[in-house]
């Protein structure tokens, strides 16, 4: 499972990071195909495989509540950067 990118505070870097949309690639945890999640943003990455139906099946992830069961997620298996129009062009 690849890592999440550390996301810093409050930088310009964070800003552009949060521009940027990714396609993550899941498991699903019940039948075990994959699925891609287009236009993620940053902020929702982590979130994604616990709130992302599968497509296959419509197995929903599940949470476990604190002592009660365990967690049925599907797992980040891919992730990656979608292409966007940079700001400014190279001039060449
Ligand atoms: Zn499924």
């Amino acid at each position: 499972m690849p890592q999440l990118p550390y996301i810093p505070d409050n930088s310009s870097a964070t800003r552009s990071l949060r521009e940027k949309t990714w396609t993550v690639v899941l498991r699903c945890h019940a039948c075990n195909r994959r699925f891609a999640v287009a236009n993620v943003t940053i902020d929702r990455l982590a979130l994604a495989p616990q709130v992302t139906h599968c497509v296959h099946c419509g197995a929903q992830p599940r949470l476990a509540e604190a002592g009660n069961g365990e967690s049925r997620l599907h797992v980040i298996i891919d992730m990656r950067q979608e292409k966007t129009s940079p700001p400014k062009a190279p001039s060449s």
